[in-house]
């Protein structure tokens, strides 16, 4: 029996995994979540014997019941490759009394890399598995990292196509460097002039629009997505947090069956549902430590009940966590409220007018598993200088949220579990915040005089992805306004 996905937003829409991979977004901007979690079905002892690859395989056949065995094994072959600059693909460090899970190995050296060099290959198996015989159509809003990971993904990968919308003056000179340099005819970079929400709003009206899905169909495409709301995405997410389980286990931290904690530097909550549904198959995790940045509408959630996206958005030195609309959160409301469909409609549906809506007690009550924190700039720059000192570690902007999240929770709780950190960056990539961190002297130096000063300090080589725009031509320049982002899509597609 196959495992059957279901809209959060409808209970009588569902989909097979492939189907729901191929169609990204339910109707109604509703989510796809598994009717059951499944449960891991090899052991901790086997886990711990099993390389990355194997890891996810052992996790993905479990959700992803409807691919083949020599289906899904050519998808994670062709995905976790050379294309990681280490064997391990996934390295874990000690640093700061806790164990950062290094998820910045792939090509454009952050986390969604872990994600998006699967998706491309799950959904050309998706589609033909379906008999899709039209080109695909990826639509994606960035904060930054998505952007660049999507179409270093899906670049050259025929019947696709990648349309990225960014806010142009909300990531980072690097980010935005590396997207507008990017290669392959199928590729297509806009910057908007508003913030991410704007840029993912804009996508979701597109998705949700079926007179433009028409005319698509009509001319021979249709749009999937690679934003983290793809169960193609979350999927493979979920495959790190029991690949760091098993390494603890393996290092002898914690005894098989014992508990972790873990840490996630979190913007649209994907990551850190990934690490809930790791515990719901079976890894023991005590704690879920949702750690936000200064835009903490996350952590006020946590604290409050009441999600509240009606305030001011704030830019900050990690710009990947600038959300105040956290999409993936919509899986875990419509969880907790008993999977209701209506009920979790409701909640959108006021989130959506009046930006805000508040959860029943009875709700609140099934969030034990997550506590939330929030970092300041301030804390963020302190904590990076602080763990270079010590532990002579450089951390990116947005693994600093979290290691500040986890000292207050230690602080706070004096809970001493072993700690997971997803260290969802490398520090390459937000160079100029890092360095400022350590020394404001920096602050006089060009970027690229930061990357090797980076080099000189931390020891670690500069990673290919940054060797690589040194010198790139910039091959998009198309800026639009907020309100035109149909006609730009409507444009590339000649409809
Ligand atoms: C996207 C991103 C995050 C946030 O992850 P979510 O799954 O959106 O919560 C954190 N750090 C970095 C570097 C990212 O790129």
């Amino acid at each position: 029996m196959d495992l059957i996905y279901r809209s959060t937003r409808n209970d009588n829409e569902t989909a097979t995994a492939s189907e729901a991979i191929l169609k990204g977004l339910a109707n109604n901007s509703g989510l796809f979540v598994p009717t059951k979690v499944p449960a891991l079905d090899v052991t901790f002892d086997e886990l711990v014997k099993m390389d990355y690859r194997e890891t996810a395989y052992a996790v993905m056949k479990q959700f992803l019941t409807d691919f083949t065995e020599e289906e899904l094994k050519y998808c994670i072959d062709h995905a976790y490759d050379d294309k990681f600059d280490c064997e391990e693909i996934v390295p874990i460090v000690k640093a700061g009394g806790a164990y950062h899970l290094q998820l910045f190995h792939g090509s454009t050296i952050a986390f969604k890399d872990m994600a998006l060099s699967i998706l491309p290959y799950l959904l050309v198996t998706s589609a033909k598995k379906n008999n899709v015989k039209n080109e695909i159509v990826i639509l994606t809003a960035t904060s930054g990292d998505t952007g660049k990971a999507a179409l270093a993904g899906f670049a050259d990968v025929p019947g696709t196509k990648i349309i990225v919308f960014y806010p142009k003056d909300g990531v980072s000179p690097i980010q935005e460097k590396q997207m507008v340099t990017q290669r392959g005819d199928n590729t297509y970079v806009i910057g908007i002039k508003g913030n991410f929400d704007d840029a993912q709003t804009g996508v979701k009206n597109m998705f949700s629009d079926t007179e433009l899905a028409k005319e698509m169909n009509a001319a021979g495409y249709q749009f999937s997505s690679a934003n983290s709301i793809n169960i193609g995405r979350l999927v493979p997410q979920i495959v790190y947090y029991v690949f760091a389980y098993a390494r603890l286990v393996e290092k002898g931290v914690v005894k098989a069956g014992e508990e972790m904690n873990v840490v996630v530097p979190t913007g649209n909550f994907g990551n850190i549902l990934a690490a809930y549904y790791a515990k719901q198959m079976g890894i023991p995790v005590k704690t879920l430590v949702c750690a936000s940045n200064e835009n903490k509408v996350l952590f006020d959630f946590f604290q409050t009940g009441t999600y509240d996206r009606n305030r001011e958005f704030i830019l900050t030195s990690s710009p990947s966590m600038d959300i105040l609309i956290s999409s993936n959160l919509e899986r875990l409301i419509h969880k907790i409220a008993g999977e209701s469909a209506e009920k979790n409609a409701a909640f959108m549906a006021s989130l959506s007018s009046e930006g805000v809506y508040t959860i029943t007690e009875e709700m609140k009550a099934n969030l034990s598993d997550f506590v939330g924190e929030y970092a300041s700039e301030e804390a963020v720059a302190k904590m990076i200088k602080k763990i270079y000192e010590e532990d002579n570690y450089i951390m990116d902007t947005h693994t600093a949220v979290a290691a500040q999240g986890y000292a207050q929770y230690v602080e706070e709780t004096g809970d001493t579990t072993p700690t997971v950190i997803a260290s969802t960056a490398s520090p390459y990539k937000f160079t100029r915040s890092v360095m400022n961190a350590i020394d404001p002297a920096y602050d006089t130096k060009t970027d690229f005089e930061l990357v090797d000063e980076l080099c000189a300090i931390s020891g670690v080589k500069v990673p290919q992805a940054i060797e690589d725009i040194r010198s790139a031509a910039v091959l998009h320049d198309t800026v639009c306004d907020k309100t035109e982002m149909l006609a730009e899509v409507k444009k590339i597609l000649g409809i």
